[in-house]
Order: C-alpha cells, then structure tokens, then sequence
C-alpha cells in the first residue's frame, strides 16, 4: 500500500497541474476572444455610428435643398405678385396679350424657371388666367392640381398687407409638386389705385419631376435625389405636414458598411491566427506538463507553464503596435509596456511612479477625471495628447479597465497621422485648393456663426463682395499659370488688409467675399475699400512682366441691409454690380433702390426680347458727308426702339442690356438685314454703315451672320462699313484680328468707331485692316474751350493720311465746326449740323431730292 502512495500522488498531481496549464491557457484564450470580441463590436458599433452620422447629415442637407427652393419660389412669385403692373393687368382687368404675348408673367417662366403651372384665381376664387408648361389653357388651377385651393388662396390674401407670399407642397397625380401663391398687389406703384375687390393670387406651380430633384441633389451634394416610393422607411423626407404630398428618397453613402468590410475580416483572421497558435501552445504545455508531473515537480511544471503563458502574451503584447499601461489607485504608472519607448520615444522607466495625467491631456479635464467617471462604459475609448521625444505632439486613443478598485489598466493606439489626415480631408473641404483661402462652404459656415450672435447697427457685419476687373486678359494673354499666380498673390494681399477674426473668401474664378466683424462706422469701410484696391492695383510680378489688375467691392452690413447670408450675399452683390457699372475700381455700399433697379432693368431686358421679335425697333439713318464738296458719300444706321409705354427709348440705353442678354446677336442679325436692305435701293455711290458690338466679337459666327446679310440682301459688300470700337482689341487682340481679315476678305470696309475715347492705340490703327476712323463727337464739343482739341484734330488728320485711313469727323454742330475740319483737311463729316439721324422714308427722300 505505501508503494502505491507515489503512484496516487503522482496521478492526481499529474491531473491537476495539466488542468493548471490548461486553465491559464484557457482564461488567456478566453481574454484575447474578449478582445477580439471587443474589437469586433466596436469596430460594428464605430461603423453603424458613421452611417447613423451620414444619414443624418443627409437628411440635413436634403432639408436645406427644399427650404431653399421654397425660399425661392417665394422671392419669385413675390416680385411679379406685388407689381404694379401686373395689379392693372391681371388683377383690374385680365390682359392675356400682356401677360402671355408680352411674356411678362408667361411662357418664360416655364422655359426659364421651369414652374410647370402658373395660374391667377380672381376675387371670387375663378381661375381666370392659366399658363401650363408655357402654353396658354384655360384649366382651372384647383382642377389641374387635383386639390382644393381655399386654403392656400385665404394664406395668400393675409399676406397680401405685409407682403409676403406662401407655399405649400402638394401631390399632383402622385408626384409632388411646390405650390407658391401671392396676392397681386400694386407694390410700391403710386400710380394704381385698389379696386377694393379681394385681391387676385398669383400661383406659381414647381413639380418635382426626376431631372430637378436630380440637379437639386447635385448642388447640395446629396446622391440620387427622387420621389420616394411608398415602400421606402429610410432616408426619407416627408413633403407637406404629414407626407401627404409625397416624400422624398436619397441614397446617403455608407462609409461604415466600407469600413467593415475591411475592418471584420482582417479581425476574423487575427483571431484564426491565434486559435492556431493557442492550439499549438495547449499541446505543448500539455505534454510538457505530463513529463514534469511523472517526475513529481507539480509545482514547479504549473510554475513554468504559467511563465511560458505571461512570455507569449508578452510576446502578444510586444508584436502589436499598441503599448499596455497599468496604473495605481493614485493614478501613478505601475507598469508600462516595451512598445511604450518604441512608440513614444520616451522612457518607459522614467515614467514608472509618475501621473499620468502629466504625460497625457484630454479635451475633457484630466485623465483620472475621465476615469473615474461612475459607471463608464468600458468600450469607449479617449484622444489623449501627448508630446514625444523629439517635442512633437501625437495624438493617442486610449481604452482604459478597472482592475477591480485597484487602479486601471489599458492599451494605447497612435492615431496621429490618422487624426491628421481626417483634419486635413476637413480642411480641403472648406478651404479652395489653389489660394488655400476658405471656399463657399466655410464661408457659409462662418456668416452662419456670426450672424447667429446678431450683429447690432454699432457692431454690424459688413460683407464685402470683389471682383477683380482686367483679369481675364491675363488669363488669355498670359496664359492660365500665369492667372493662378496672379490669383494667388491678390489673395496674399488681401488677407493681409484684414484683421484677425475677419474672413476672406475665394468663391469663384476671380471673385471674392471678405467678412468684416470689428468695424464701426462706414469711414472704417471706406477706409478697408481703399486699402484693398490699392494693395491689388499694385504690379504683379510674373516672370519678368508687370501685370496690373484692379478691383470693384459691393458692400452689404447686417443688420441694416438683411440679417441672411444669402440676401446678404445678393445685396453685397447687387452693389457690386452698381460698382463696376460706375466704371470700375471702385465701391459702392448697398441701397435699397439698387434692387429696384435690377428689377426694372430685367422687365426692359423682358421687353426688348418682345421688341424684338415684334417689330417694335426701327432704323434711323445719319448721312455722312465730303468735307471738301459736300457730297454726301453714305450714312450710318442707328437703331431706335419705340417702347409702346415709354416712348423712344435710345440706344445707349437698351444695347448694354442686349448686349448682357445675349439679345444683341437678334439685334444686330435685324439692324444689319434692315440696313443692307435699305441701302441697295439707294444710289450706288452710297455705302451703309452699321455699328457691331464688341459683345459680337466673342460670339463665333460674326462672319457667317455678315455673309447671310451680304447675301440676302444682294448689296455690294463694297458698300458696307462695319464700325468697331477699341474695346473689341482690347479684350481679345489676337482672336478679333482673326476676325476682321477675314471680313475683310468678303469685300467690306471697317473703320474704328469713337475713336479718342479709350487707349487711342497707334499700335491698333497700325496692326489691324482698318479703313477709316471716326473722331470721337467729344472732340468737337470741346472745340470752343480749347486749343490743345484743335492741335489733336489735326495730328488726328495726319495721322489718318499717313496710315491711309479715311477720316470722319463726328458731332459736327455747328460751321465754325465744318470750317475748321475743312481747313485740317478732314475727309468726311457727320453731326446735327448737316443732319440729324433720319427714319427711313425722310431719308430716302433727302436722297432723292440730291440725286
Ligand atoms: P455712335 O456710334 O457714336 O453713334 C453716333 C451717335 O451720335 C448717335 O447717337 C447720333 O445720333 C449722335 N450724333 C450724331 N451727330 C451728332 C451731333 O452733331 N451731336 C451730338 N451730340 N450727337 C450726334 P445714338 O443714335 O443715340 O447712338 C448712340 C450709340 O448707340 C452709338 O454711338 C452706338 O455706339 C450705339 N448704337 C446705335 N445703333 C447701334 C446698332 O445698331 N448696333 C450697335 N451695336 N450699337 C448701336
Ligand atoms: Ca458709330
Ligand atoms: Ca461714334
């Protein structure tokens, strides 16, 4: 029995300490599962949050993208609701050949803006006029919207006193659609007196129909923007109070579902990895654990068996690029892993007794703060900042344990060129990639905060919007490196006229927004104006070139002007506008009649496009005469434009706003068949000469258009002048001089026109296939006051002859005028003194009379 005794002991402590071995093994497999389990979830956890994150941002925006089209659907209806005009012809009494035919509350409302319907319901609630995708119906507006209208119609009446209009979303046929309604009022028109009656509304319908949502998205960055079906639960945006009238659907992007499938699988096979290790340790130590025992040192086999376990976590622990903290109770580091030196840089030893709160900051108060915050939830992790060996500041993520009331332990990630990157993605969104100033959205950001904090008239916010003028010719003369430069150095300089706390903005090609917060009085601005044009109207240095550019500024200041960026934004460059109009390098502060301005020019712009097409121009003829004998040799057209309301409207009036418009191509394509048709019915001896935009220049088929002209009219081209100004040399040298050869080899004439009045380049007279030029009338005008106008009249002379030019004189009012250029030698004179622009019946019969 004694001899057996061994043997039981053997056995049993031979079961025992291979139990031991597996069982550390097994708590060790069980915590690196924890970790991986861990890992896992919060790996899920970061990526459903991201996606959350997404969606709601994308809601955000989609939100945004329908305030803003209600906002301007509103602004819309509300200019052409509150009008005098239209209080008269659409309210007192309904005048389809104004509203449709004229097209001012018409068919370019469908072509322009895109409103499907457009409606006017009169004081008892009939549909009296009705515009369907720019066709005139006669369609009640209830009925085509499938909708009652009491409502909308008694909204739109309540706002007629303060002037506002209303919106509503509605369901037309299953898709949704935008519904905008004002009562017709006579604004601010003195001259209309109310009927008394309820006013009419004005409604304007917007469908959403596939391609709007589509560009809608597009501008507010949200993808695949479209009617929801009724199907869809997420990322939906209910139109209307409860959704009646529809939802919207986008497809927000899912930056989580990216991120797990990267991050689960590279998990899934670390933790194959170390079950297979595991697997392999477990034999080991088994068998190990089976030999020790049979020689009796249980203690010592359990002993080794745990010591070779803490050295393959260490060697866990040492292999990942993360470093394994302890510390006590006081907060003071216990334990710090080797990772830690290799990592930081610093000394692990050194550190060993320290806080560590001195090594590590948070955003959030101290470390040990954080820590001991009650019931902490243990997988959330902290960004702690600290500085490393070579004094650079790291960012690391740290998960911290409560090692049951003894301290903590955790591990420590360095996440600094990840956290880096993400700013620096931040920074490229706001900010624009060549000037490195803030882009739109930043700028947006920025008014956004500053106007939340409500300016006041002392402390207002002023907003200044700049363009720069003579740009564009760097660009096209220099070429686009050379414009990027240029844009980068303006940037530098107007950055540095600004204070800290203010705000420059590149929001386009050359244009740029600057935010002023500390400014007091207007002398202040006026002052800041100042500064800034003369810092950018100084030379630009490129290559070995001097390149000069200069600047216009609008101003708009909160709260005086509007309290909204965007209004702000259009005030700042309403002004703006008004700037450049006043000739350039200069501000203007905004003004309310500005606005009016804008809106009576757009409804000239809407008449001259009706003149136009209906025969409202007419074409008036100044004959052109011979100096020495006074034959008449030719005569140019003028055009003139008989504004059934406003009477003769001249042409320095109406050709800038063609010439914005685009309208000027049908102008000009009428002025030069008109004037090629008169002229080929007078005597042959006389020519026609037409004025040409430099606007027409730019615009291609100049050549063509002047060919078809030549064509159909059957006149000889020797007997048509083209006048041309200096500005078309100016703004595009090269590409105009293209041009007039090959005018000139279709057979016409071309003489400069106004000639004295901008650079007067000799360079120009010598370089380009000019016939003649025309002295500028100004010349003459100051005849009488001085001298120094008679020596350039003849120097002009000269200089025509020796470059075998014709020379015209312009404005000639009076004989003493006549007498002069006749004793200079001037070839050909026009002015009121020998005729007044003629219509074409007066015309003729002058011509008929000399022949
Ligand atoms: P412009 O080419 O310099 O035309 C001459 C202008 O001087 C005409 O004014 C004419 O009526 C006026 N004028 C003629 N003789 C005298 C005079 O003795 N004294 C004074 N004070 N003025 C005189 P209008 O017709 O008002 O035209 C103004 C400008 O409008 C023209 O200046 C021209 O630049 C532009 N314009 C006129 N018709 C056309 C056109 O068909 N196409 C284009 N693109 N521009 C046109
Ligand atoms: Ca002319
Ligand atoms: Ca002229």
């Amino acid at each position: 029995m004694p001899n057996n005794l061994p043997a039981v002991t053997c056995a049993s402590s031979n079961r025992s300490s291979v139990a031991l071995a597996r069982g550390s093994l097994f708590k060790f497999v069980g915590l690196l599962a924890g970790v991986f389990v861990l890992a896992s979830c919060s790996l899920i956890y970061l990526a459903r949050d991201l996606d959350r994150n997404e969606e709601v941002e994308s809601a955000f925006y989609t939100r945004k993208a329908v305030q803003a089209l209600e906002k301007s659907l509103r602004t819309t209806v509300k200019d052409y609701a509150f009008w005098g005009d239209a209080y008269r012809h659409l309210h007192v009494k309904v005048d389809p050949d104004w509203a449709f035919v004229r097209q001012n509350v018409g068919p370019t409302l469908y072509s322009d803006f895109g409103f499907q319907g457009l409606f006017v319901v009169d004081a008892v609630d009939h549909t009296v006029y009705s515009v369907i995708e720019g066709e005139l119906q006669s369609v009640a507006a209830g009925e085509w919207l499938h909708q009652a209208l009491p409502g909308i119609l008694a909204e739109a009446r309540a706002g007629a006193e303060t002037e506002t209009a209303t919106t509503t979303f509605v369901n037309i046929a299953g898709v949704p659609a935008l519904v905008a309604a004002a009562a017709i009022t006579p604004g601010t028109d003195p001259t209309v007196v109310p009927d008394g009656r309820p006013p009419s509304v004005l409604i304007f319908v917007d469908v959403f129909t596939d391609a709007k949502l589509a560009k809608m998205g597009e501008e507010f960055g949200i993808n695949q923007l479209r009617v929801a079906t009724p199907d869809e639960a997420t990322s939906v945006f209910a139109l209307g109070d409860d959704g009646s009238a529809g939802s919207l659907h986008w497809r927000p992007s899912t930056p989580g579902a990216r991120l797990l499938a990267v991050g689960l699988p590279l998990i899934g096979l670390s933790a194959l990895l170390v079950c297979l290790m595991t697997w392999a340790i477990l034999r080991r130590t088994t068998a190990g654990a089976r030999v020790l025992d049979a020689s009796f040192s249980t203690l010592k086999s359990s002993q080794d068996a745990l010591a070779t376990s803490e050295a393959r976590f260490r060697d866990v622990v040492e292999a990942s690029s993360d470093w394994v903290w302890e510390i006590d109770r006081g907060g003071r580091f216990t334990y710090l892993s080797d990772r830690f030196d290799a990592v930081t840089g610093l000394s692990g030893s050194t550190w060993i007794g320290e806080s560590i709160n001195a090594l590590l900051s948070t955003e959030l108060g101290t470390l040990t703060q954080w820590l001991s915050i009650p019931n902490r939830r243990p997988d959330i992790s902290i960004l702690c900042y600290f500085v490393d060996s070579q004094g650079r500041q790291r960012i690391t993520r740290l998960s911290a344990r409560d090692m049951a009331g003894q301290g903590f332990r955790g591990t420590a990630t360095d996440v600094t060129e990840e956290v880096e990157a993400r700013r620096r993605i931040e920074f490229l969104s706001q900010h624009d990639a060549l000037t490195g100033l803030p882009n739109r959205t930043r700028l947006q950001e920025f008014l956004d905060g500053k106007l939340k904090a409500v300016p006041t008239a002392e402390q207002p916010l002023v907003m200044l919007s700049l363009d720069l003028d003579r740009f564009k010719p760097v660009n096209d003369l220099l070429g686009h490196a050379a414009g990027d430069f240029v844009l980068n150095e303006v940037s530098t300089r107007l950055a540095d006229c600004i204070r800290n706390g203010d705000l420059v903005a590149r929001v386009g090609g050359d244009e740029f927004v600057l935010i002023l917060t500390d400014v007091s009085s207007q002398d202040e601005v006026e002052a800041l104006c100042q500064r800034l044009i003369e810092s950018i109207e100084g030379p630009v240095l490129v290559g070995d070139q001097e390149v000069f550019v200069s600047a216009s500024i609008g101003i708009a200041m909160a709260p005086n002007d509007a309290c909204e960026a965007a209004e702000l934004l259009r005030y700042a460059d309403i002004a703006l506008y008004e700037a450049k109009a006043a000739g350039r390098n200069t501000w203007r502060f905004y003004a309310g009649e500005m606005n009016t301005r804008i809106i009576e020019r757009r409804r000239l712009e809407n008449d001259l496009r009706f003149a136009i097409k209906h025969g409202e121009l007419k074409l008036h003829f100044q004959p052109r005469y011979r100096i020495a004998d006074g034959q008449m040799v030719g005569a140019e057209a003028l055009v003139r434009w008989q504004h059934p309301e406003r009477g003769l409207v001249p042409p320095d009036v109406f050709i800038p706003i063609a010439e914005e418009s685009g309208l000027i191509l049908s102008l000009s394509n009428w002025v030069l068949d008109t004037a090629c048709h008169c002229a080929v019915l007078w005597p042959e001896h006389l020519f026609v000469s037409v004025n040409l935009s430099s606007t027409e220049f730019k615009r291609g088929n100049l050549v063509e258009r002047i060919q078809k002209a030549l064509k159909d009219s059957g006149i000889d081209p020797g007997r048509v002048e083209l006048e041309i100004t200096e500005s078309v040399m100016l703004e595009d040298a090269s590409g105009a001089l293209e041009v007039m050869r090959t005018l000139k080899r279709l057979g016409v004439r071309i003489s400069m026109d106004d000639f004295g009045t901008g650079y007067s380049s000799l360079s120009y007279l010598r370089a380009f296939p000019f016939d003649g030029l025309k002295i500028d009338r100004s010349f003459l005008n100051r005849l009488d006051e001085s001298e120094d106008d008679k020596a350039i009249i003849r120097a002009i002379v000269g200089l025509g002859r020796a470059l075998s030019l014709t020379v015209t004189a312009e404005g000639i009012e009076t004989a003493e005028h006549l007498k002069l250029l006749k004793a200079v030698s001037c070839d050909e004179g026009q002015g009121y003194y020998l005729s007044r622009p003629l219509d074409v019946d007066a015309f003729n019969d002058l011509v008929s009379v000399s022949a």
